[in-house]
């Protein structure tokens, strides 16, 4: 039976960040990542102004600015009488005045480099989390299974669940959580991208098609939005009814009908949304989507859960240092987390009931339209309206700082 201070189970966004700022306190840390590696496509690969400033407060900036990167400063809706701008990022405060599109491994990997440097930080690739053990009650650490099929514990003072949306450890530990019906999943797929295309992120909409793509340099990547639990029964059709339709919607793709070739390039994520009602039971924290899986609206799944792992940071250190962490400590970091967590989540609702089920039911279509609705030529008159969004996507509500035992210059 092996011994950590703090064993993290999930090495995402959220375990990872995590691993680092605790491992920079001193505290020692080890870190579980089923996968061998962090080569996942479609994981998300967002990284908004909050992320970047605290990079550089880790003294990572500049490794992470090396990174290959599209840096995203509009967002724009075709009509058929031309690109709409829908927000605008260069009006955010702060010194990172756009979102990165950075593939997810590029950033993970980067920080663990960062915390391998650390001499208190290990992570244990090809191992899985397969339940939690007790004592009297408390958890006192985790079974594992690696790769090969060995099995293990691992005790630890405290355990923090960072497995995902489908948290093996949130399940083991019996949390109630409260799930908000979603209307619709998304298919993902990647379409080579001609440097005429136009840049940044584009949203299409129309009659019941609705599609986003994120501008990766040399191809998109893209994501069409389907109704809830439809995804067996279209893929009967042939595979390429999705570059058909796009490009009914965005007609400079039609060039590209053949970008799609195999239903297995298409990735479905079955959107979810959910929060835990208590993030914690006495030994074991959740974080990140183990806490609150998100929507994809927005794009702000890894910045959420890098800002739990902040916090979650900061406020336990001291308490794992001293080898006494309590449900009054691991309390803290659900209330210091919640508010910004149950802001973003009602956005997601508040577009998800107004913009997303009638656009996925074909009750709206801006697309085929020749000029900005009424509606959206007000949006963009009206500044304190207009930036509000990309500014609660992008800088979120209570941004966390880099604790001053992480910060290096
Ligand atoms: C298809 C898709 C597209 C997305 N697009 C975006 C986007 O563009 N922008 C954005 O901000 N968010 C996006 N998201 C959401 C975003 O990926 C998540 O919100 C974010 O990654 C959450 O980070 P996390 O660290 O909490 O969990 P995850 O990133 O899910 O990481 C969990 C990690 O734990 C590992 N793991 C799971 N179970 C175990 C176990 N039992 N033991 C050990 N390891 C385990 C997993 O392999 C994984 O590495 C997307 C999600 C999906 C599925």
């Amino acid at each position: 039976m092996e011994r950590t201070t703090c064993l993290v189970a999930g090495g995402g966004p959220a375990g990872i960040v995590l691993g680092l700022l605790l491992a920079r306190a001193g505290v020692e840390v080890t870190v579980l990542e089923k996968h061998g590696d962090f080569l996942r496509d479609f994981r998300g690969d967002t990284v908004h102004p909050t992320t970047i400033d605290l990079l550089d407060e880790l003294g990572l900036g500049e490794q992470f600015a090396k990174l290959p990167q599209r840096k995203v400063t509009s967002v724009q809706l075709p009509l058929r009488g031309g690109m709409f701008t829908f927000a605008n990022l260069d009006h955010l405060p702060g010194p990172h005045k756009y979102v990165a599109m950075v593939p997810q491994w590029d950033l993970l990997d980067l920080l663990v480099r960062a915390a391998d440097a650390e001499p208190t930080f290990r992570v244990l690739m090809n191992t899985e989390a397969t339940d939690l053990v007790r004592e009297s009650g408390r958890v006192v650490g985790v079974r594992y299974r690696t790769k090969d099929g060995e099995t293990g514990e691992i005790r630890a003072e405290l355990t923090v669940a960072c497995d995902g949306r489908a948290s093996t450890l949130r399940a083991a530990a019996g949390l109630s959580s409260h799930s908000w019906a979603t209307p619709f999943d998304v298919w993902w797929f990647r379409i080579p991208r001609n440097d005429t295309d136009p840049a940044g992120i584009l949203g299409a909409v129309a009659a019941r098609r609705v599609a986003i793509m994120f501008d990766r340099g040399d191809y998109w990547q893209s994501a069409t939005l389907i109704g809830k639990g439809t995804d067996a029964e279209l893929r009967q059709q042939p595979v390429g009814v999705i570059m058909a339709s796009l490009a009914e919607i965005v007609p400079w793709l039609a060039d590209r009908a053949d970008a799609v070739r195999d239903w297995g390039d298409v990735k479905l994520l079955d959107v979810k949304l959910d929060r835990l009602d208590r993030w914690y039971v006495d030994g074991l924290l959740c974080i990140g989507d183990a806490a609150h899986a998100m929507s994809p609206v927005g794009g702000v799944g890894i910045n959420l859960a890098v800002q739990d792992a902040v916090a979650a940071a900061r406020i336990l250190a001291p308490a794992l240092l001293a080898a006494r962490v309590t449900t009054a400590d691991l309390a803290r970091v659900q209330r210091r987390r919640i508010v910004p967590t149950m802001v973003i989540q009602g956005m997601q609702r508040v577009l998800h009931a107004r913009f997303v089920a009638p656009a996925v039911a074909g009750e709206l279509d801006v697309a085929s339209v020749e000029d900005p609705p009424l509606g959206l030529r007000v949006f963009r008159r009206l500044p304190l309206i207009r930036d509000l969004p990309p500014y609660l996507v992008a800088r979120g509500v209570l941004p966390e700082h880099a604790p001053e035992f992480a910060r290096r210059r």
